[in-house]
């Protein structure tokens, strides 16, 4: 069985993020970058999948520009076995990245396209089911289990209120979620094996697809900052703040 699995390079989780002065994005120069941490975890799915011998071949994708060569070096670390970079240094939106995803897909004729459930720096939470939708595959989305069987996975989805079990055909796409597992740190070993590792580019023209974006980004705010708390004598003079400043009861 063979798992194509989405690494998207984006601002690292614990960067304080900057808008732009001009309003027209966030600030990325010299700002540090990591793997989206969902896509983390479908790397660490993948892999153990590998390990217990249900997978044979994990390969790790990611698009954008060169620098996602690191993203995909994570990913060897973390135990894939090659990575394909299909390289762009124009803005991919979620539908050009799922058409991208449907070539390579076709390319590569996987058994199961992990996924992350959203993109920590667009949050869009679209690709994986763009992807399901363009290639006409069954998906379970918000994944906390993958159990994969006889041309079967039986995939426990995060729900609102609880959880969820579906069966769904393979091949099929997967969008996993937090609880899934615990990603593991690449060992220092591991980090040089990856060095090794091949990874493949392809220049985003070759493969045929329309990537123009469809969307366009009118302004990027800053939230409006957190007005500081107050100390309130007794429950009456909370009741009127309530009632006559807040005009929340
Ligand atoms: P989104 O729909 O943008 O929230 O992204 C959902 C998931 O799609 C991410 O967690 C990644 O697994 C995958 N993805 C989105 N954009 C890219 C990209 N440029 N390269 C690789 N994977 C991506």
């Amino acid at each position: 069985m063979k798992v194509l699995v989405a690494v998207k390079r984006v601002v690292d989780y614990n960067v304080k993020i900057r808008v732009k002065a001009d309003k027209t994005g966030v600030e990325t120069a010299n700002v540090k970058m990591s793997m989206n941490p969902f896509d983390e975890i479908a790397v660490e799915e993948a892999v153990r999948l590998k390990e217990a011998g249900t997978a044979t071949e994990v390969i790790a994708v990611s698009m954008g520009p060169q620098q996602c060569q690191e993203t995909i070096r994570t990913a060897l670390a973390m135990g894939a076995d090659r990575g394909i970079l299909v390289k762009s240094d124009d803005e991919l939106q979620p539908l050009a990245v799922a058409k991208l995803f449907k070539a390579l897909v076709e390319k590569e004729t996987p058994d199961l396209v992990l996924l992350g459930k959203q993109a920590i720096d667009d949050d869009s939470n679209q690709t994986g089911q763009m992807l399901a939708g363009l290639l006409g595959w069954p998906q379970a989305t918000f994944l906390s289990k993958v159990a994969i069987g006889d041309g079967v996975a039986t995939m426990t989805r995060e729900i609102d209120g609880g959880l969820e079990t579906i069966e769904v055909k393979m091949p099929c796409v997967g969008t996993v979620d937090l609880r899934l597992n615990t990603p593991r740190y690449a060992s220092l070993p591991n980090i040089m094996k990856a060095k090794k590792k091949p990874i493949e580019t392809i220049e985003v023209g070759s493969l045929g697809v329309d990537v123009a974006p469809r969307l366009k980004t009118l302004k990027v705010e800053e939230p409006p900052e957190r007005q500081a708390g107050v100390m309130v004598p007794d429950v009456p003079t909370l009741v009127d703040k309530l009632r006559n400043e807040a005009k929340v009861i």
